[in-house]
């Protein structure tokens, strides 16, 4: 075996990102991915096609010395386009400087490009069409499948990372054999994703530098722009019930389902009922795991050990804070033992953070974005950051624009404000206005909230 070589399983967001930075570290990378080389197939369909990135991708992007090669992909969403059922549009802003947006971009682009970057180290070697079929533990083998040749064969295990995404073979095959334990909680919320077409004139059919969203109360339709004029949209339903996937059996009640609650969408969606039959219902979840590690041999990183729901919009960016993380936890250190373990034991708080906030991000958008009361505290909290700009940070803009705060951090400051912001504003009334005593507010944010560093 070679000196300081590692496996890297899985060459997706998160894989091709770190096989690009342990190279740098001088390290002989294998990366082992299941699919073809995208750089000569044709990009994989049924997972979502555009992601949301926000500061904490970008600073790793930054960091990794990638980010001119991927801002040229990159499309501003300034805010959530709240499309009200009679067809009304409003624009919430995510923030209130001007750099406080996020960006969309093609997942198949963004991945090419960091594969295109791993490449030119010629530390890294990319196999593709090589699966992993888990682990032999007592062996020290991690087990490969040519799935080309069909063959099957192993290698040594020391060191192997697994970033192989949300469905891990090495994670179920640490589970198998009692290494850790993993809770996959699937959530009862399934998506499919569906396209809407440019203009006739090529344009955009909606505002570009905006992240739509229908929100319907226990569903919602979202929609984020592509380079090509077109939108990603994805509709997200309960599996089962009433409003659900399983009431939309037949193209007559899909169309009569968009049409009732999406209607300045459906002229937009071409023929829905077939966009509708031809692609996949997608699942989401959460995966939670005790230990993320097997002594030095075997690290999990990005979803394969914290696959989290994408309401947030965050598990790229939290899976590329990982990639850094690790990077720089091997600066000038060769114990794979005290690095894997240092690196869940500085993660695993934070990948729990972000797991609980996207999860209830799913509640704010599809329901309370429009109430008047969010509408009043999301005003008021603007107001105290603008008051006490290093205190007082919306637990929103905590996570999407602020990486130097910590996930578990942005959680914990956002209890206390989500406490003072109940405390000006108990609720109950109808305006969307808020009308808050200013004296009591300033005195609650010097107490209760440190300034950030
Ligand atoms: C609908 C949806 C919308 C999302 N939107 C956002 C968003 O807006 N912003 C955001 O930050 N995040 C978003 N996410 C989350 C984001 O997609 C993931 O967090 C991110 O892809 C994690 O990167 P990863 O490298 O860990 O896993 P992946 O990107 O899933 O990569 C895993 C790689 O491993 C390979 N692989 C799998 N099994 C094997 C095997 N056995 N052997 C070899 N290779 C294997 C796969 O082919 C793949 O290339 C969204 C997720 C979903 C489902």
């Amino acid at each position: 075996m070679r000196e300081n070589a590692v496996n890297l399983v899985g060459a997706g967001l998160a894989g091709s990102l770190l096989a690009l930075l342990l190279a740098r570290r001088g390290l002989h990378v294998r990366v082992f991915e299941r699919r073809p080389d995208p750089r000569q197939a044709a990009a994989e369909r049924g997972r979502s096609i555009n992601l949301a990135l926000a500061a904490r991708g970008i600073r790793a992007l930054e960091r990794a010395g990638v980010m001119p090669a991927i801002q040229p992909l990159l499309i501003e969403m300034r805010g959530r386009m709240v499309h009200e059922l009679d067809g009304r549009q409003s624009l919430v802003p995510y923030g209130q400087r001007a750099h406080e947006v996020i960006h969309s971009v093609s997942r198949g682009a963004l991945n090419l490009a960091l594969l295109e970057a791993a490449d030119t180290f010629p530390n890294v070697e990319l196999r593709f069409d090589q699966a992993c079929r888990g682990l032999d533990l007592e062996a020290g083998t991690l087990l490969l499948r040519d799935t080309v040749s069909g063959e099957d064969y192993g290698l040594p295990l020391q060191p192997t990372i697994a970033s192989d995404g949300a469905g891990s073979a090495v994670r179920q095959s640490l589970a198998g054999a009692g290494r850790l334990r993993a809770a996959e909680s699937l959530l009862d919320h399934d998506y499919k994703e569906l396209t809407i077409a440019p203009r006739a004139d090529g344009g955009f059919a909606l505002e570009r530098h905006a992240l739509h969203v229908w929100p319907r109360g226990g569903f919602m339709l979202i929609a984020l722009p592509n380079p090509d004029a077109t939108f990603t949209v994805t509709l997200f339903l309960a599996r089962e019930g009433a409003a659900s996937f399983a009431a939309l059996r037949d193209p007559a009640a899909v169309r009569a389902f968009f049409e009732r609650e999406f209607a300045d969408a459906m002229p937009l969606l071409g023929e829905v009922s077939a966009q509708f039959a031809a692609n996949p219902q997608g699942r989401l979840g959460t995966v939670r795991c005790d230990r993320w590690h097997d002594g030095g041999r075997v690290l999990l990183l990005g979803d394969a050990a914290h696959a989290i729901v994408p309401f947030h919009g965050q598990g790229m960016n939290c899976a590329f804070e990982d990639c850094i993380e690790l990077a720089e936890l091997l600066h000038g250190r060769d114990d794979w033992s005290a690095v894997f373990a240092e690196f869940q034991r500085r993660r695993q708080p934070n990948a729990e953070a972000i797991a609980q906030m996207a999860l209830e991000n799913y509640v704010e958008m599809r329901d309370t974005v429009r109430e008047p009361e969010f509408l009043r505290q999301k005003s008021i909290a603007l107001q105290l950051e603008r008051r006490h700009p290093r205190r007082f940070i919306p637990r929103y803009s905590m996570v999407s624009f602020h990486p130097e705060i910590p996930y578990a951090e942005a959680l914990r400051r956002g209890a206390v404000q989500a406490r003072i912001l109940q405390e000006l504003d108990p609720g109950g009334g109808v305006t969307p206005e808020p009308a808050f005593d200013l004296a009591r507010a300033d005195v609650l944010v010097n107490r209760e909230l440190t300034e950030i560093g």
